[in-house]
Order: C-alpha cells, then sequence, then structure tokens
C-alpha cells in the first residue's frame, strides 16, 4: 500500500459513514467500515461486500463496532450507554463484538475498531479490573482470529490511555486516534496527545472539531475538516515524525445530511490531497 491512502468511514446499514459509492465516487483507496446490523451479518453478505470492494479496487482496513442502545447524545449520555464499560449490556455486547470480529475476519480484515467507553480514571476502582478483565477477553478472541483490536481514542487523557493499554498486558491492543475526539470531550490537546501514544498509534481518522466553553462537560462541535482547532496540517507532520504510514481515513458525522456530508468529505479528500503532495 502507498503510504497514507486516503480513506473514509462507510456504513452499510448502521452508524455514521457514508455509503460505499461516496468512496467509489471520490475516489479514494481504503474504507473503514462501521459493522452492519446483526441480521446483515452472514457469510453471503461478507462474500457479496468482498465483491464489491473488490470490483471498485477498494481495501477494507478497519471494522469497527457499534451497539444497540449506544448514545452520544451528551457526554454523560455516552459514559452510561457507551462501550464495554457499562455493565448492564456488557455481557451481551461483549459476545456481539466477538461475532463482529469473526465478521470481519470473513472480510478478511485484520483490524477491529472500537469505542470502550469511559475507562474509570482510578485504577483501584472496581470497574476499572472488570473493563481490563472483558478487554483482555476480547483481545485473545481477535488474537485467534489473527486481527488487532484498536481503541479509539477520546473518552480518554493520553496518558490514562498509555495506562490501560499497558495493564491490559496484551500484543494486540492499539489505538485509532481521533484528534477531534482529543477536543470534542475536551480530553486534551490532540497534536500532544498523539506525540505521547505515539507508537501505539495504529490507524488514524481525520476528523476536526472546536473546544467546548466547558470542556470536558459541554461537547465540542465537529466541523469539516481544516475548519477547527486540530490544524491538519501539523497532524500529519506529527504522523510523519512518529513514521506513521498507514490510511487517513476521513470522519464527517452528519449522516443526516447526506449530501452536505459528501460534499465536505469531497473537500476533506481534497485538503489531505494537497497536504499529501506538500509533506508526504
Ligand atoms: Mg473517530
Amino acid at each position: 500500500m502507498e503510504k497514507w491512502p486516503i480513506g473514509v468511514f462507510t456504513s452499510v446499514d448502521a452508524g455514521l459513514g457514508v455509503k460505499l459509492e461516496v468512496a467509489q465516487e471520490l475516489n479514494v483507496p481504503t474504507i473503514q467500515l462501521h459493522a452492519p446490523a446483526k441480521e446483515t451479518r452472514t457469510a453471503e453478505n461478507a462474500q457479496a461486500f468482498l465483491g464489491r470492494l473488490d470490483s471498485l479496487g477498494i481495501q477494507l482496513t478497519c471494522v469497527f463496532c457499534g451497539f444497540e442502545g449506544e448514545s452520544y447524545a451528551d457526554i454523560p449520555t455516552v459514559s452510561k450507554t457507551v462501550g464495554l464499560v457499562p455493565p448492564e449490556t456488557r455481557a451481551a455486547r461483549t459476545q456481539e463484538l466477538k461475532e463482529i470480529a469473526d465478521f470481519a475476519k470473513l472480510l478478511g480484515c485484520h483490524c477491529v475498531g472500537l469505542h470502550l467507553g469511559f475507562i474509570p480514571h482510578d485504577a483501584s476502582d472496581p470497574l476499572y479490573e472488570q473493563v481490563l478483565t472483558v478487554t483482555r477477553e476480547v483481545l485473545d478472541h481477535c488474537k485467534a482470529n489473527g486481527q488487532d483490536l484498536h481503541l479509539e481514542t477520546g473518552q480518554e487523557s493520553a496518558d490514562g490511555l498509555l495506562q490501560f493499554v499497558s495493564d491490559v498486558e496484551r500484543d494486540n491492543l492499539f489505538v485509532n486516534f481521533d484528534p477531534a475526539n482529543m477536543i470534542l470531550y475536551g480530553t486534551g490537546e490532540p497534536i500532544a496527545a498523539l506525540k505521547k501514544i505515539g507508537s501505539l498509534v495504529h490507524s488514524v481518522h481525520c476528523k476536526d472539531g472546536t473546544w467546548a466553553d466547558k470542556p470536558g462537560e459541554e461537547w465540542g462541535a465537529e466541523v469539516p475538516l481544516g475548519a477547527g482547532a486540530v490544524g491538519m496540517e501539523t497532524y500529519l507532520r506529527t504522523l510523519d515524525d512518529l513514521g506513521y504510514v498507514g490510511p487517513l481515513t476521513i470522519e464527517r458525522e452528519i449522516a443526516s445530511e447526506p449530501e452536505r456530508q459528501k460534499e465536505e468529505i469531497g473537500q476533506a479528500v481534497q485538503l489531505l490531497r494537497e497536504l499529501k503532495a506538500k509533506i508526504g
């Protein structure tokens, strides 16, 4: 694969990504895929999807998990509803995550991505140990599939994430770095966080955002790539310094406005092409 192939975050029937046709129209060579709904995760659909990717010359680089009942309405709701942290839904979601990993395997994909949820910041909180245990269980399942698990950034500070990855003690746990999420959740200045997380970053999102007035309490705003506080040139230069050569996957989470979403992702592709030509 070329250095920094551009990608887009796509959805089939679940999640906030764009349709595969948008990736095709924008002529991008890679995608990440939000896991399709349970009833469509069949071997037949996997074969059909692979056939489409093949005919379009598009490579799938990561399958992202999402679960029913998750809500990103505001930060406290994320804390209550997202990922494997909430105890009430953990067992069922762990099972589903394994099924999604198996579906990703049918797609020949070696990477599974996940919003784990808000990991307790205090390692002596009993919930912390529970999250470690379930993460290991999932990682061991992925390992048997020949897969890595990438944790999406945002809900933890860089230091919190590094501590957690170290405590998990598995060699197939990495990070999908989303610089905008650091801003939206108010968990830290994204470039400094990226430098800290460094070599654990095995995939990235290209997304932009602006800080909230009260970071960490209220959401910041997600904005078109280049219009926010990330600083895309500095972002790419920092990735370059870290030796990151993987895909640059664009996310623009305004699925309710598909036309605007497509247009702004098209502009993001253009921006990344220009920066690649300048830096890469
Ligand atoms: Mg993201």
